[in-house]
């Protein structure tokens, strides 16, 4: 006690110099009406703060209505004005959820992105402090992509302007680590079961890491939504990075282990994970790459036979001569979810990809390879999640590999109106490169003795 007086008597008179605050915002959201809308309040503190804006362009159609202390706000465009600039305030603003990605029939939950309930303050304070707390209807939780600590996400500053999957509702979630990154795993049904959907992604995660000695990301999250679809083991797929990294899959609920494990749609999500995005007139690229590689490191990795993958390079090939309205490679890149051309940009992109990794072998003697070239290169963009100029890629790709053609080569692609020469593909002079390129590569896929099946 005597000790406890003496060091108050002895206490500074002047208060201890503290940090000064980072700007806050603290959101509450309330998934409401049956998980077909958001009621969220955000209360900003220590930043000026004009607007909320959502991210892109067509959120803005799901905004309801905005208000502080009851008073309705100006939400036109989808921009919630507030009415003088503020530096502390909590604004209520409702979304509802008119597009959902998917609503589950036999479970309570619905796929959203953020873009469809987050709101970010304009201008954006750079050193934003922000937590996002759910609630959600009762035995439902929340999945998201982002840092997370008792139930609180902390997104950081990409997740206010990229979009990322999230889940709201009753899901089964599991998580465990591969290839040096830890992966956590929401799928909403209970199909395919939890086994299954480990050994499918581990090999998927395995396959992509042995592009190099390490999987491209810390931390991957899995959103899996079966949906039963004629004929295809996985229906669908798609990558996103706001905030983490995210990959939505949509497997058949019917799938075996083996049928799932021998598709290519998770080593092809995952290998973009490797690159940046890219611009849309550049997407031949990041497509074509990500083509190539499901192919090759399913061959490598032993979930596919060598022979089926040179088989699929070549109709794919065929395919993509047949796709596409006589525009350059760019126009077709640029114009591709209107035209539906996906075959050429994905197969010309794919015939760039194989062109590089048989020239860069070649020169040098199996050294160098395009796999080892986006391992070493990809540093340079590893950051970026908003969409890069194709130049970036390649001349990074060009720097780490030491070759002099890249850049040339992926701007005579992106200027060609018809199909790629693809002789690399068949002719009788590349035949050992070719053995080379989907040769197996167990140890490098993380396949033991112990490990394998
Ligand atoms: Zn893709």
């Amino acid at each position: 006690m005597l000790l406890w007086l003496l060091g108050c008597a002895h206490a500074p008179e002047t208060p201890v110099p503290t940090e000064p605050a980072r700007p806050t915002a603290r959101y509450t959201v309330t998934i409401f009406d049956n998980f077909g809308g958001a009621k969220v309040r955000v209360c900003l503190e220590g930043a000026t703060v004009r607007e909320l804006v959502p991210i892109g362009d067509n959120a803005g159609r799901e905004l309801r209505g905005a208000w502080i202390d009851g008073d309705m706000l100006d939400t036109s465009r989808g921009r919630i004005r507030l009415r003088q600039p503020s530096r502390v305030s909590c604004v209520d603003y409702e979304t509802r959820f008119s597009s959902p990605m998917f609503r589950a029939s036999d479970s309570d939950a619905v796929v959203v992105t953020q873009a469809q309930w987050l709101w970010r303050p304009d201008p954006f304070p750079p050193d934003l402090d922000a937590s996002i707390r759910f609630v959600i209807p009762a035995g439902g939780h929340a999945s998201l992509p982002w840092p997370r600590s008792d139930g609180v996400y902390f997104p950081e500053q990409s997740a206010f302007f990229t979009s990322a999957f999230g889940v709201f509702g009753e899901f089964d979630r599991q998580a465990f680590s591969v290839a040096g990154a830890h992966v956590d795993i929401t799928r909403l049904g209970p199909k395919p079961p939890d086994d299954d959907v480990r050994r499918w992604i581990g090999r998927a995660m395995q396959a992509t890491a042995s592009v190099g000695d390490r999987f491209p990301r810390d931390q991957v999250h899995f959103l899996i939504v079966p949906v039963r679809s004629q004929g295809r083991q996985v229906f669908f797929g798609m990558v996103r990075r706001g905030g983490g990294s995210s990959v939505l899959l949509v497997p058949s609920p019917d799938a075996s282990v083996e049928q799932l494990e021998a598709d290519w749609i998770a080593v092809h999500e995952l290998s973009h994970l490797w690159l940046p995005p890219l611009r849309s007139k550049d997407r031949w690229l990041s497509e074509g790459i990500a083509t190539y590689l499901q192919e090759v490191l399913r061959a490598r990795c032993g979930l596919q036979s060598s022979e089926r993958a040179w088989t699929r390079l070549e109709e794919g090939f065929a395919r993509g001569r047949r796709s596409g309205g006589g525009r350059s490679l760019a126009s077709e890149s640029r114009n591709m979810n209107r035209t539906r051309a996906y075959h050429r940009v994905y197969w010309a992109g794919t015939a760039f990809a194989l062109e590089v990794d048989v020239r860069l072998r070649k020169d040098s003697n199996g050294e160098m390879t395009l796999l080892r070239a986006i391992s070493d290169a990809q540093p340079a963009w590893e950051t970026e999640v908003r969409p890069v100029p194709a130049s970036v890629v390649l001349r990074a790709l060009q720097d780490a590999s030491g070759a002099k053609f890249i850049e040339d080569l992926g701007e005579k692609y992106a200027k060609r109106s018809d199909f790629p020469d693809v002789a690399y593909v068949d002719s009788p002079e590349y035949r050992e490169v070719r053995a080379q390129i989907t040769s197996r590569a167990d140890r490098a896929c993380g396949i033991s003795d112990e490990s394998s099946r």
